[in-house]
């Protein structure tokens, strides 16, 4: 028997993070450029504050950050 606690997190690391973003992207009423979004990303990728999918300094998914155009990097990254 596992504790709830290991249960939501097995159910978390198996979730396909890149499936729900590009979900969640399309109900989005408005995305920057491809061109914009893989400058974004490219900083995140060789960011420090990046762990796995999530920026740890705002908590959000960094792709999905990157993509909308009301949002920026927390540090002035983008
Ligand atoms: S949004 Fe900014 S702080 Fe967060 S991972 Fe990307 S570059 Fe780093």
């Amino acid at each position: 028997m596992s504790c709830t606690r290991c249960d939501i997190q097995r159910e978390v690391e198996q979730t396909d993070v890149e499936q729900l973003i590009l979900e969640q992207l399309m109900v989005e009423p408005m995305v920057v450029s491809d061109l914009i979004r893989q400058q974004r990303i490219s900083f995140c990728e060789s960011c420090p504050k990046r762990s796995a999918h999530t920026c740890t300094s705002c908590g959000c998914y960094y792709k999905f950050r990157a993509s909308l155009p009301s949002k920026s990097c927390p540090i002035g990254q983008w």
